[in-house]
C-alpha cells in the first residue's frame, strides 16, 4: 500500500499541524466543527519532503491520491474540475507548520480555461467576471509557477489602464479583459516557448509542484534562517474551492482578530471590503473599512461572523486570526490560526480569558513569555498613535525585534556625530549598517539603535538589551547610503537629522516620532494579578540585586522577596553631597604604611557604609539582605599607572612642587606594587579581605552596627554577610571566624540580638568541587556565575564580547553567549555538583545566584530544576524571573535528582 499523501479536511484535525501544516490542520478542524470551510483537501509536508528527496519528482501515489480527493470535492460542491458547463475551481495554497506570512506561494482560479470559462460565466451570469478571473491566473500562473518577471504582466496592464478613464483594474470592460488574456498568453509563449497549459490538470499538477518549490525559494528560506525554523520541516498544500468575494455587492473578503490584538480588548478587530477579492485588500488598491462597518451593510452575515469568532475562541481557548469571504451571500471561512499580539495584549487576553473561565491560571502563565514581561517595564509607543502612524503610511520596514524598548528621534549615521547630538540633549537614533565596539560611545548617548544587517546576536542586539536599549537590526529593507548620510526604503528617503521611530519589541520602523508611554508596573493591573499567580505556584525565591534603598525599593515593589547581592564597591567612591571624600580615605587606607595609619582611614569610612546599609536595611525591612564584601583587586581605586608615570614626568621636568611629586611618586610605588597581569584573577575577593588588615573588619562592624540600629527602630533586619571568591576552605575558615568575632561584639556592645548569617559565593570552579568541605563553614551559598562562567570556560568576558564571543556565537562554535545564557553541560554540571554537596554537608543549606544569569528565563529554569532556593537579579528583570520561575515550577520537577 503507499502512503497516505492526501487528507480531505474532513480526515485531519488541530492536532495534525506537522503533517497537515497550520493551515490544512485549522481548515480540518472547522470543518469538522461545522463551520462553513469551503470543501478541500491537504497534501501533506510529507509528500514535499519526498519530493525533494526524488528530486522534485511527487512521491508515488500522491497524484492518484490528489485525483480521488478532487473527486470527493466535486461530489460535495456538485461541480466537475474541467466541466465546461459547471466547472469547479480551486486555489492551491501552501501552509507550513508555522505560518511564514508571505512567504510562499499560491495559486488561484485553478481549472480556468476557454472553455470553462464560457460555462462559468453562464452560471455567474457575469462575463467581465470570469475573464478578469482568468487574467490573473495567466498572471499567477507565469510568474509564480513559471517564474516569469511580474512586472511584465503588470506592464500589460498598466496599457490598458491607461486607456480607462479611471485607470484602475476595475476600470477594465470585458473587452479589454479579453486583449488583456490574449497578450498574457503571448507573452507566457514569447518566454517560455509554450503556450498557457489550458488543461486544468496540468495546471493543478504545476501548481503543486510551484508551491512545494517555493519552500526553498529564497525569502522562505531566509525567513526559516531567522526564525530559527528547520529546513526539513516542509510545506503542505492546500487544495480549497475557489469562492469569490467579488462577485457583487452582496459579496465580500476580510480578515479580523477575535480580540483586539494592540490591547487585548474583548471585541471582534478586523476590516474588509465589499465587491473585492484577498488580494484587493493586501495591495491596498480601496480602502478596507472597519469590520463594524458591516452591521449595517451585511448585517445577517455580520452577526453570523460575531458568531463564529466566538465558537472559534471557545473551541481553540485562545484569540483567532481568521479570513473570511462572503459569495453572494454566503460566509466562507477561509483560515484560523492563533493572533499574532503585542505583549499588552498577551497579558490582557490571558487574565481575562482566566476570567472568562476559558482557561486555567496554569495556562494563562504558560502563554506569556518572559519577553513580553520584559516589554512591559521599558517605554513603549501609545497604541493608538502606532496605529495612526500605520494609517498614515509611516511604517517603513520591519527588522528583527532584537531589544524591547520604543524610541523616537534623528536619525544620525556615525557614532561620533550620535555622541555630539545626544550629549548636546537632542534624541538620536543610531542607524548603522552594523555596529562594532567603535561605536559603542555613539550607541550610549543613543535612544535606539537600527542596523540594517545582523542577527539576534549581533554587536548591536546584545549591547543594546544589555543595556535595556530599543535595538530594530538586520533591517534589510533599509539601504544605508552612509556617504550621503540617509538611507532609503521602499523609494522614500531617510537623511540625517530626520525623525524615525523604532519599536524593538515588534522590530517596525517608522517615519516620524510616536508618542511613547511610560511602564508603570503597578498600574499594569492584569500583569500584577498574572505575577501573582505566578507567585503561587513557583517553588524558587526571586531576590533583586541592589545596591542602594532606592534600587532596593524598586525592586520590591517590582515583588523582590529579599537582596541577593549588595554590592559594597561603590561605597569606597565619592556619593553627590557628602563633604569628605570616601575616596581620598581609601586611597590613604591602601598607601598606609602601617596598621595603625590604615585603621584610622578604615574607621573614617566605616560611617558613610553603615548611613549606607541602614538604608537597605529600612528599604527591606521583613526581608534578607545579603552583603557581599570587597571583591575588586585594590588598583581599581587608585588612579591608573599611565595617568601617575605622566604627572610624575611632569613634576619632575617643571621641578613645581616637591612634595606633591613625592606624594605621586610614592603613589606610583603603590601602583606599581600592586599591578598584576591578571587581575581577575589576583588579590581580589576574600584574597583582599585576608590580605588588607582591618578592611573586612571594618564592613563587618558597619553592616552589624547598622542592623542593630534599625533593629532599635522596630525594622525586622536579616543581615547575611557575603564572602566572595573563595576557592579553598581556609580562606573561608579564616574570614569567617575573623569576621564572626566582630559580629559578636558589636552585637554586645550595642545590645540588640540580631540574626546574622555568613556565606559565600560559589564564583571559583575549586570551591564548587568542595562544596562540601566548603559548606562547614558557610551558613549559605550564592552562586556568582558570571565568575564561575568566567573561570570554567577560562574566557575574559570583558575582553571576549567585544572580539570573538558574539563571533562564535553567530558561527554557531557556542549555542548561546554563556554571559547571558547559563551553560548547563559546563557550569551548570559543576552548580548541580555543588548543590548536591554542599546539602549533603548541610541539608538546609539555603542556595541562590546571584550572577547576571538570574534574572535570564532559561537559567532560571535550570535553578528551578537543580533546587536553588531563590534567584537573583537587577530589579528590572524581577517580574521576568517571577514568570520564568513559575514556568519552571509548572514544567519540570524540582530539585531533581
Ligand atoms: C558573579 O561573579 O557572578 C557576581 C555576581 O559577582 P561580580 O559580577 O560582581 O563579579
Ligand atoms: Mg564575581
Amino acid at each position: 500500500m503507499t502512503k497516505k499523501w492526501v487528507y480531505l479536511f474532513s480526515e485531519g484535525n488541530k492536532d495534525m499541524r506537522d503533517l497537515l501544516g497550520g493551515k490544512g490542520a485549522n481548515l480540518a478542524e472547522m470543518t469538522n466543527a461545522g463551520l462553513p470551510v469551503p470543501p478541500g483537501f491537504t497534501i501533506t509536508t510529507e509528500a514535499c519532503n519526498a519530493y525533494f528527496e526524488a528530486g522534485k519528482k511527487f512521491p508515488e501515489g500522491m497524484w492518484e491520491q490528489t485525483l480521488e480527493a478532487l473527486k470527493k470535492v466535486e461530489e460535495q460542491t456538485g461541480k466537475k474540475f474541467g466541466d465546461p458547463k459547471n466547472p469547479l475551481l480551486v486555489s492551491v495554497r501552501s501552509g507550513a507548520r508555522v505560518s511564514m506570512p508571505g512567504m510562499m506561494d499560491t495559486v488561484l482560479n485553478v481549472g480556468l480555461n476557454p472553455k470553462t470559462l464560457q460555462g462559468l460565466a453562464k452560471l455567474m451570469n457575469n462575463e467581465r467576471f470570469v475573464w478578469d478571473a482568468y487574467r490573473r491566473l495567466i498572471q499567477m500562473f507565469g510568474n509564480i509557477v513559471k517564474g516569469i518577471d511580474r512586472h511584465k504582466f503588470e506592464a500589460i496592464l498598466d496599457e490598458y489602464k491607461a486607456k480607462t478613464e479611471g485607470g484602475k483594474d476595475t476600470d477594465l470592460t470585458t473587452d479589454m479583459l479579453k486583449d488583456i488574456v490574449r497578450d498574457f498568453k503571448a507573452l507566457y509563449k514569447e518566454e517560455l516557448g509554450e503556450d498557457f497549459p489550458d488543461d486544468p490538470y496540468q495546471q493543478l499538477r504545476e501548481a503543486i509542484a510551484a508551491v512545494f518549490d517555493s519552500w526553498f525559494g529564497a525569502p522562505a528560506v531566509s525567513y526559516r534562517e531567522a526564525e530559527g525554523i528547520p529546513h526539513d520541516w516542509g510545506t503542505a498544500v492546500n487544495i480549497v474551492t475557489m469562492v469569490f468575494g467579488n462577485m457583487g455587492w452582496d459579496s465580500g473578503t476580510g480578515v479580523a482578530f477575535t480580540r483586539n490584538p494592540a490591547t487585548g480588548e474583548k471585541k471582534v478587530w478586523g476590516e474588509y471590503l465589499l465587491n473585492a477579492q484577498g488580494e484587493d485588500v493586501v495591495a491596498g488598491i480601496r480602502t478596507p473599512h472597519p469590520i463594524e462597518d458591516m452591521a449595517k451593510e451585511l448585517p445577517e452575515q455580520y452577526e453570523e461572523f460575531l458568531k463564529i469568532c466566538e465558537r472559534l475562541e471557545r473551541h481553540y481557548r485562545d484569540m483567532q486570526d481568521v479570513e473570511f469571504t462572503i459569495e453572494r451571500g454566503k460566509l466562507w471561512m477561509l483560515q484560523t490560526r492563533t493572533g499574532k499580539r503585542t505583549a499588552a495584549a498577551a497579558v490582557k487576553i490571558a487574565v481575562d480569558m482566566v476570567k472568562e473561565g476559558l482557561i486555567t491560571r496554569e495556562e494563562a502563565l504558560m502563554r506569556i513569555t518572559p519577553d513580553q514581561v520584559d516589554q512591559f517595564l521599558h517605554p513603549r509607543f501609545d497604541p493608538e498613535a502606532v496605529q495612526k502612524a500605520k494609517d498614515e503610511g509611516r511604517l517603513l520596514a520591519v527588522g528583527l525585534n532584537a531589544s524591547p524598548g520604543a524610541a523616537s528621534g534623528i536619525a544620525i549615521f556615525d557614532a561620533d556625530t550620535a555622541e555630539e547630538r545626544g550629549k548636546a540633549g537632542e534624541a538620536v537614533i543610531l542607524v548603522r549598517p552594523e555596529t562594532n565596539p567603535d561605536d559603542v560611545h555613539g550607541m550610549v548617548e543613543a535612544k535606539g539603535i537600527l542596523t540594517q544587517h545582523g542577527g539576534m546576536t549581533s554587536h548591536a542586539a546584545v549591547v543594546a538589551r544589555g543595556w535595556g536599549k530599543p535595538c530594530v537590526a538586520g533591517c534589510e529593507a533599509i539601504k544605508i547610503d552612509l556617504a550621503a548620510r540617509k538611507f532609503s526604503v521602499n523609494g522614500r528617503e531617510i537623511k540625517e537629522g530626520d525623525y524615525i521611530s523604532i519599536d524593538g519589541a515588534t522590530g517596525e520602523v517608522f517615519e516620524g516620532a510616536i508618542a511613547t508611554i511610560d511602564a508603570s508596573f503597578e498600574e499594569e493591573h492584569d500583569l500584577v494579578t498574572l505575577l501573582s499567580w505566578a507567585d503561587e505556584v513557583r517553588k524558587l525565591g526571586v531576590w533583586a540585586n541592589a545596591d542602594n534603598p532606592e534600587d532596593a525599593t524598586r525592586a520590591r515593589a517590582f515583588g523582590a522577596e529579599g537582596i541577593g547581592l549588595c554590592r559594597t564597591e561603590h561605597m569606597f567612591f565619592d556619593q553627590e553631597g557628602e563633604e569628605i571624600s570616601r575616596r581620598d580615605n581609601v586611597v590613604k587606607m591602601i598607601m598606609a604604611e602601617t596598621d595603625e595609619e590604615r585603621q584610622k582611614y578604615l574607621d573614617r569610612l566605616l560611617p558613610f557604609q553603615r548611613k549606607d546599609f541602614e538604608g537597605i536595611f529600612r528599604a527591606m525591612d521583613g526581608c534578607p539582605v545579603i552583603i557581599r564584601l570587597i571583591d575588586p583587586p585594590m588598583h581599581e581605586f587608585l588612579p591608573p599607572r599611565e595617568e601617575l608615570i605622566e604627572e610624575v614626568t611632569r613634576l619632575r621636568c617643571t621641578n613645581a612642587d616637591p612634595e606633591e611629586l613625592a606624594e605621586k611618586e610614592k603613589m606610583l610605588r603603590v601602583v606599581e606594587s600592586l599591578w598584576e597581569a591578571n587581575p581577575m584573577m589576583g588579590l581580589r575577593g576574600c584574597r583582599a579581605g585576608i590580605m588588607y588588615k582591618g578592611l573586612t573588619e571594618m564592613q563587618t562592624r558597619a553592616i552589624i552596627e547598622a542592623a542593630c540600629n534599625v533593629a532599635k527602630e522596630g525594622v525586622d533586619v536579616h543581615p547575611e554577610i557575603m564572602i566572595p571568591l573563595t576557592s579553598h576552605i581556609n580562606e573561608l575558615h579564616v574570614e569567617r571566624e575573623k569576621l564572626e568575632k566582630v559580629a559578636k561584639e558589636v552585637i554586645a556592645e550595642k545590645g540588640v540580638h540580631v540574626d546574622y548569617k555568613f556565606g559565600t559565593m560559589i564564583e571559583v570552579p575549586r570551591a564548587a568541587i568542595t562544596a562540601d568541605e566548603i559548606a562547614k563553614y558557610a551558613d549559605f551559598f550564592s552562586f556568582g556565575t558570571n565568575d564561575l562562567t568566567q573561570m570554567t570556560f577560562g574566557i575574559s568576558r570583558d575582553d571576549a564580547e567585544g572580539k570573538f564571543l558574539l563571533d562564535y556565537v553567530e558561527r554557531k562554535i557556542l549555542p548561546n553567549n554563556p554571559f547571558e545564557v547559563l551553560d548547563r553541560d559546563g557550569v551548570g554540571v559543576l552548580m548541580k555538583m555543588c548543590v548536591e554537596k554542599g546539602r549533603a554537608t548541610k541539608p538546609d543549606l539555603e542556595i541562590g545566584i546571584c550572577g547576571e544569569h538570574g534574572g535570564e528565563p532559561s537559567s532560571v529554569e535550570f535553578c528551578h530544576i537543580i533546587g536553588l532556593n531563590y534567584v537573583s537579579c537587577s530589579p528590572f528583570r524581577v517580574p521576568i524571573a517571577r514568570l520564568a520561575a513559575a514556568q519552571a515550577a509548572l514544567q519540570h520537577e524540582y530539585g531533581r535528582k
